[in-house]
């Protein structure tokens, strides 16, 4: 917790990291960062502007051929080193996300850092597998082939909500597979990102492989997006900025990964485990102050189970402790930011006009009111077309909805433009593969909601996106694949050149 007192110390050169230093923006405009438990400034930083951009882009450029050059098992043993540094780094780590981010300091502790740690070994391990399918005379005159290889300069933006896993989630597959890197954190949240890139430099990862961009979105963000001399944007945040960011990147044809919004259903069929499910709903709508892109945010309850789900939800969520992040005991930080907060409470207001807040709805006041505070919310008697339950809110509040048939909750869980994540809950094995079938969702989770893992790949259907996070699918956004073909006849005039010379024999 050290960290909470040292946090000028540590960022005085700067919060920009370009070729491997720490160096201040030359925007000419500050930034504060804020703890969102007080209210009280804990960094000023001089955001990055178009010639730091520019700097960032041209030390990835350059660091390019080396890297890409370097074996994979080069960049493995470098990734491994990494792996042990951040493990190494654990607990200033994960102060300085709850820092920055308000979150509980166990959430920090036993899902964000040991969360990186892994994946960056997953990474190590994978940069080993890269592979091209298999080579072959498919001519019959000629042997092809595929090569795999990187696309080159990256440019990333990533969201506010996890700073260190989502730079891990952008970082990693890219130069695990070759590629360098520009990343663009939120401006609010930079603190770990910059740490993130000081320990892939002390594992031995090259001057400009990695580089961290803190800058506001409209300016270094969308100069980033449309740099020349980026080959690929990968974009993680709302779905409203991706379309922006897509235009930018299609019109200097940019290859693009979007991992955007969420609004994900968890569907209680009425054989399920009540106790279970509410016990489910409430974890995985009040993860990380429910600022969380898969988060639980539309329960549909069969009819039968109805009244029983909705007691047990709003008893487990008095019980929830809000506090200080950085006492062990709390359950439940502020939300990023008192914009975040009041953003969230305004969706609750407006729902009080349509529908019931059973239980929350307001900041805490008392010794929490300097705070970006918000009392865990459950809301019923909402209409399917209504505001609260078809927009994200990306907070601590959930709408719980009655169902009739099996067909009606799979088509209400459906019934949203987003398709990021839904959990499906029963003990029929039937009905629960039916709603993984239907379900249009990048993830569906069975008698379960959250849990991720390395192995497995993350991204959006619909209007949450396209592309894959995490796994080894995400080496099919961040490498491109070519044909080589060899002649094997070494003859002059070949076959095929009769379309030129003369006849058919
Ligand atoms: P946001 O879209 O406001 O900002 C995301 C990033 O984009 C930030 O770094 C921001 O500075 C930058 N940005 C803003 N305007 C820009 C512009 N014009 N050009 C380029 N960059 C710009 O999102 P947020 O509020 O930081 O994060 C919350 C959102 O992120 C939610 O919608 C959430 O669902 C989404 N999210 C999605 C995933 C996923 O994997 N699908 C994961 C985490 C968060």
């Amino acid at each position: 917790m050290g960290n909470r007192f040292q946090i000028k110390d540590r960022f005085a050169a700067g919060a920009q990291y370009i070729g491997g230093q720490l160096r201040p923006g030359t925007s000419g405009r500050t930034q504060d960062i804020v703890n969102p438990a007080t209210g009280e400034t804990v960094l000023t930083y001089e955001l990055a502007g178009a010639a730091d951009v520019d700097a960032a882009v041209a030390s990835a450029h350059e660091a390019f051929p080396g890297w890409a050059g370097a074996t994979p098992g080069e960049r493995s043993d470098t990734l491994h080193r990494f792996a042990s540094v951040l493990a190494e780094r654990s607990a200033e780590l994960a102060d300085a996300e709850t820092l920055q981010c308000g979150k509980p300091i166990k959430l920090s502790t036993e899902f964000d850092v040991p969360g990186t740690v892994d994946n960056t070994a997953f990474f190590a391990g994978a940069a080993r597998h890269l592979q091209g399918q298999s080579a072959g005379e498919y001519s019959g005159d000629h042997t092809s082939y595929v090569r795999r290889e990187p696309i080159g300069t990256i440019g990333s933006i990533a969201p506010w909500n996890y700073p260190l896993q989502m730079a891990a989630w952008k970082i990693l597959p890219a130069i695990a597979s070759g590629n360098t890197i520009v990343l663009k954190p939120a401006e609010i949240t930079p603190l770990t990102s910059l740490m993130f890139a000081e320990a892939a430099a002390e594992a031995g990862v090259p001057d400009g492989v990695v580089n961290i961009i803190s800058g506001a979105g409209k300016d270094a963000g969308e100069h980033l997006v449309g740099h020349r001399d980026i080959a690929m944007t990968s974009f993680t945040g709302s779905t409203a900025i991706g379309k922006r960011v897509a235009e930018i990147a299609t019109a200097s044809v940019k290859r693009l990964h979007l991992e955007l919004g969420g609004k994900a259903p968890f569907v209680v069929f009425d054989d399920a485990d009540v106790d279970a499910a509410a016990h489910g709903a409430v974890a995985g709508s009040l993860i990380n102050s429910g600022q969380d892109c898969t988060a639980a945010t539309r329960a549909y309850v069969q009819r039968p189970l109805y009244d029983a789900f909705v007691g047990a939800v709003a008893d487990l969520m008095a019980g929830v402790r809000l506090g200080d992040p950085f006492d062990p005991s709390t359950d439940l930080g502020p939300l990023v930011s008192h914009l975040q907060r009041d953003r969230v409470a305004g969706f609750v207001e407006r729902a009080r006009g349509y529908a019931t807040v059973v239980t929350g709805g307001q900041a805490p006041g008392g010794d929490l009111k300097d705070g970006a505070y918000y009392l865990p919310t459950l809301v019923t008697g909402a209409a399917q077309d209504s505001e609260i339950v078809q927009s994200e809110i990306f907070g601590p509040v959930l709408v719980v909805l009655p169902f009739d048939t099996d067909d009606e909750g799979i088509a209400l869980a459906n019934d949203t433009p987003y398709g990021l994540a839904a959990s499906a809950w029963s003990r029929d094995v039937y009905r629960a593969g039916r709603a993984t079938r239907e379900i249009k969702a990048g993830c569906v989770w069975v008698n379960d909601h959250i849990p991720i893992i390395s192995e497995m790949p993350h991204g959006g259907y619909k209007a949450s996106g396209f592309g894959k996070d995490m796994s080894a699918y995400s080496f099919d956004e961040y490498t491109q694949v070519k044909h080589v073909m060899f002649d094997n006849t070494a003859v002059v005039r070949k076959d095929w050149h009769r379309t030129i010379f003369g006849d058919r024999p």
